[in-house]
């Protein structure tokens, strides 16, 4: 007899047939044998619209009432996912994440979790045969205010759950039939994957592909849970993500992603002495702003160096507000902001051992006729930032380039 964790997203649970159509799932898993516990969603579009609300009632909601407000979408999942099963036949409790002691740190809004202390709880309701319903994306700080994970952050209460509860497997319910080369409503060509490794899935996953939380697959790898991602709608077999073996194929690239929404800062003429970069990214990162690809150039005999860097749209208004305080401070200082840029990347653990996988990446884009703004490397990521308009083709082209549309890749 097995643990399985299953967790249904939003597009899963959109109206009430989908509930009995989720639940069915469960009480099968159940009735081969398993104790199951399941993790919810809010209902297909339900935290935006509450979002939406939030913002028509004022255009500076505080943090910790929107987290009490967002919380609430899973917690109606919670109850009718419980009735569902029940209708069937079939034993269920729904339980909050404060009621199974998910502690959270108390960044609300993109808290991160510390602790589960209701497992026995959790247990105990599964020894008698229930099955046991979790709230996903929600936790409680050590004040018990309500916390919330960041959107998309139930995948990671599921894994959290699988970890603290020895489970054999977390599967995630979702839209698509597993983990594709690139996102298919962008690439229609896009293939499913039958395995991706951990680390190729968390760059995906923080590089834009939205199909999984990434703080969720940092949980799998470092408690080694194995994860398998399918449709909720089908019964075809979706993409297990896995630790890297060498009985499984290292592919030069796994998978493409693409991030919009995103904006570059340069600081033009930002004095050239010992300390300035570590005052300015102090600065930036006490306002909650989350940089990446930084690129200082200092041009020769100057006494002043340009420092750029790439952060999410939504912070440019901080930002902005930062820049006000160095005016002060750093007189000839000025800022542009350049704020319709997408990030289009390519991630494959064999990259560490291949060369050549940037000029291939560049070439596709410059057949596309897509510029480049800037490029960043890591050893198994290239990424290259574009205009915000040239995105999609630009993660066409990169996904053509390198034959992911019909290369085996994690077949
Ligand atoms: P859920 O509501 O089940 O959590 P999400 O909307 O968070 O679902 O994630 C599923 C979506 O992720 C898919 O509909 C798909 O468009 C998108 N996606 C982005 N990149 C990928 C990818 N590489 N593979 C599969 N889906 C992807
Ligand atoms: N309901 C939350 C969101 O829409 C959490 C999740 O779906 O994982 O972001
Ligand atoms: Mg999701």
């Amino acid at each position: 007899m097995g643990l399985i964790v299953q967790k249904f997203g939003g597009t899963s649970l959109a109206n009430a047939e989908l509930f009995h159509r989720a639940a069915g799932r469960c009480i099968r898993a159940k009735l081969e044998g398993n104790k199951v516990v399941v993790v919810v969603s809010a209902m297909g579009q339900h935290t935006d619209e509450l979002v939406d609300l939030a913002y028509q009632i004022t255009d500076r909601p505080s943090r910790r009432e929107m987290d009490q407000l967002l919380s609430t979408g899973e917690q109606v999942s919670i109850a009718l996912m419980a009735m569902a099963i029940h209708h069937a036949g079939h034993d269920a409790i729904s339980l909050t994440g404060g009621q199974v002691g998910l502690r959270t740190d108390k960044s609300f809004g993109r808290a991160r979790i510390r602790e589960i202390t209701e497992r026995n709880r959790i247990l105990e309701h599964l020894n008698k045969g229930s099955i046991v319903i979790v709230a996903g994306f929600q936790g409680v700080d050590e004040a018990l205010n309500i916390t919330t994970l960041g959107r998309g952050g139930s995948d990671t209460t599921a894994v959290a759950l699988a970890a603290s509860l020895g489970a054999d497997v977390c599967e995630i319910y979702t839209d698509v039939d597993g983990i594709y080369s690139a996102d298919p409503r962008i690439v229609p060509d896009a293939r499913q994957l039958q395995y991706i490794f951990y680390d190729e899935m968390l760059e995906l996953a923080s590089l834009g592909a939205q199909v999984m939380h990434s703080r969720s697959i940092e949980l799998a790898k470092n408690y080694g849970v194995t994860m398998h991602v399918r449709s909720s709608f089908s019964e075809r077999k979706g993409t297990d993500i896995v630790r890297e073996s060498s009985d499984l194929q290292q592919v030069i690239v796994r998978g493409a992603a693409l991030k919009k929404g995103l904006a570059r800062v340069e600081l033009v003429g930002a004095p050239n002495r010992p300390g300035i970069a570590s005052e300015i990214f102090r600065r930036v990162a006490e306002h909650g702003v989350i940089v990446d690809d930084i690129i200082q150039v200092i041009h020769k005999g100057a006494s002043t160096a340009d420092i750029s860097f790439t952060v999410d749209k939504a912070d440019v208004e901080s930002i902005r507000a930062l820049h006000a305080e160095f005016a002060r401070e750093m007189p000839g200082m000025n800022m542009e902001v350049r704020d319709n840029l997408a990030k289009v990347s390519v991630v494959g653990v064999g990259m560490r051992t291949h060369t050549g996988v940037a000029g291939r990446m560049f070439e596709a884009l410059h057949r596309a006729n897509v510029n480049i703004e800037n490029i960043s490397t890591s050893e198994i990521v290239i990424s290259c930032v574009v205009s915000a308009d040239d995105g999609d083709k630009a993660l066409r082209a990169v996904h053509t380039a390198f034959e992911l549309d019909h290369s085996p890749a994690g077949a």
